[in-house]
């Protein structure tokens, strides 16, 4: 691994800090998952795309500027350090875009790609159902052909769909073949949100957020040219999305590493042993054992902050190692589910830490309190931990099946 930054990705680095600092919105914009907050966030992703910040990694005729991966990193790691907006269209840019570039063809691409880039046409994922979560497989939502009209016919129900209550369209596997194996006679569709015999009724979350929907199918129209990869070879293109998920493009490390510094800047304020708790400090390991005992370390509670700090360093590390084997052409495969082991405890331990240092205070709204609920969701969703735990056992230890 070199980390050693070139002429060029320095100037890359420059050009994106300058133009985030310009532009992020002051202040913060409301939660990405309310009715209005989506609206906001999604002038936000035009200012975006229109300064071509979007898409780095993608080609520049879909709006891109080409990046490499590490610049693609670089850009990341500017973007949390600026504090800008979540980004709502991330499960079409960061989840389907790259299947498309995978398994779509020419023509899907130039038609999909430039709208998803300029938040025109916004994608929610759909594989989840009442009676299928953790056994995807076990999906009953089914698609028939209509030779007549020249495409499918989409029947049953999707449910949990982040933020499908404000999408234009949704991706998600329908079983085509009721006969074959189960992973085999499935289809991965992309489907128009706006068609006739798609119903999406919008729920609201615990914490009050209203973007989820159930989506309903009842003989929806999808025309085969938006059938992505092969008819009931549906299975490997929707695990190439789920690993999008689970790994690197959608929880990329910028996220945690500025969610540590943020933890170690909450513990100053809150004066906890504020003696070598500064980035600096720890970057260059002042953090000894004698330091520790002489800032009269005795709680637990400091050593967590350092902790995490430590794991979100670590899950860095990882990722960086895991880009250069992608550059090198390995594909990550099922090490994704240890990316997505990893960022989702390492999150609930950091917020945890955050509320024990606000206390009382925690119970106020803001954005620790809104980030714990969030991250306890993050075993749950991108495929639940005990799932990735058993294929992390099975395919990358080659233990027996559960
Ligand atoms: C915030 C959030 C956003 C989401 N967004 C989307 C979305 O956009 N699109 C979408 O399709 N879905 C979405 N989901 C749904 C998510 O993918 C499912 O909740 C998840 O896959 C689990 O499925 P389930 O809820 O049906 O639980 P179940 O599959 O019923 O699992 C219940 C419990 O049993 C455990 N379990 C099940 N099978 C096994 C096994 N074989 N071995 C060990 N333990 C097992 C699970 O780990 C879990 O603890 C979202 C969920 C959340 C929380």
């Amino acid at each position: 691994m070199d980390l050693t930054e070139s002429p060029a990705e320095q100037a890359f680095r420059a050009e994106a800090r300058a133009w985030l600092e310009a532009n992020v919105p002051r202040p913060a914009l409301p939660s990405g998952d309310t009715r209005d907050g989506f609206a906001a966030h999604l002038d936000w992703e035009r200012a975006l795309f229109e300064a071509r910040w979007s898409v780095v990694s993608w080609p520049e005729r879909y709006g891109g500027r080409d990046a490499s991966l590490w610049e693609w990193l670089i850009f990341e790691e500017e973007y949390y350090r600026a504090g800008a907006p979540q980004r709502v269209t991330q499960n079409g840019i960061f989840l389907l875009a790259p299947s498309l570039f995978e398994f779509g063809t020419q023509e899907q691409q130039d038609r999909i790609l430039p709208r998803m880039a300029a938040g025109q046409e916004l994608w929610a994922q759909g594989w989840s159902e009442p009676a299928a979560g953790s056994d995807l497989a076990g999906i009953t939502s089914r698609a028939e052909r209509d030779d007549a009209a020249g495409g499918w016919r989409l029947y049953g129900q999707k449910t949990w769909t982040t933020r499908g209550a404000f999408c234009t369209h949704l991706f998600g596997l329908f079983r085509t073949d009721p006969a074959a194996e189960r992973h085999r006679g499935l289809t991965y569709f992309l489907a128009d949100l706006r068609s006739p015999g798609v119903e999406v009724r919008g729920f609201e979350r615990l914490d009050g957020d209203e973007g989820f929907a159930d989506v309903y199918f009842d003989g929806a129209f999808v025309p085969e040219r938006d059938v992505l990869g092969e008819v009931n070879r549906g299975w490997p293109v929707a695990m190439a999305t789920t690993g999008s998920e689970r790994g690197l493009t959608l929880r990329s490390p910028s996220r945690f590493v500025t969610a540590a510094n943020r933890l170690v800047e909450l513990a100053r304020s809150r004066n906890l042993d504020s003696a070598g708790l500064d980035s600096a400090a720890l970057d260059s390991a002042a953090l000894d054992s004698a330091g520790r005992e002489s800032a009269g370390l005795g709680s637990g509670l400091r050593d967590r902050v350092v902790q995490s700090w430590i794991e979100a360093r670590a899950y860095h590390l990882f990722t960086l190692e895991q880009v250069t084997g992608i550059v090198e052409g390995r594909s990550p495969g099922a090490r994704s589910s240890l990316n997505k082991l990893y960022w989702s405890e390492l999150d609930v331990r950091l917020h945890e830490t955050a509320m024990e240092l606000l206390g009382a205070d925690a119970e106020a709204d803001g954005p620790w309190s809104r980030g714990f609920e969030f991250s306890l969701a993050g075993p749950i969703y991108a495929g639940t931990n005990e799932i990735q735990r058993n294929i992390v056992a099975e395919r990358l230890l080659g233990l027996p099946r559960a």
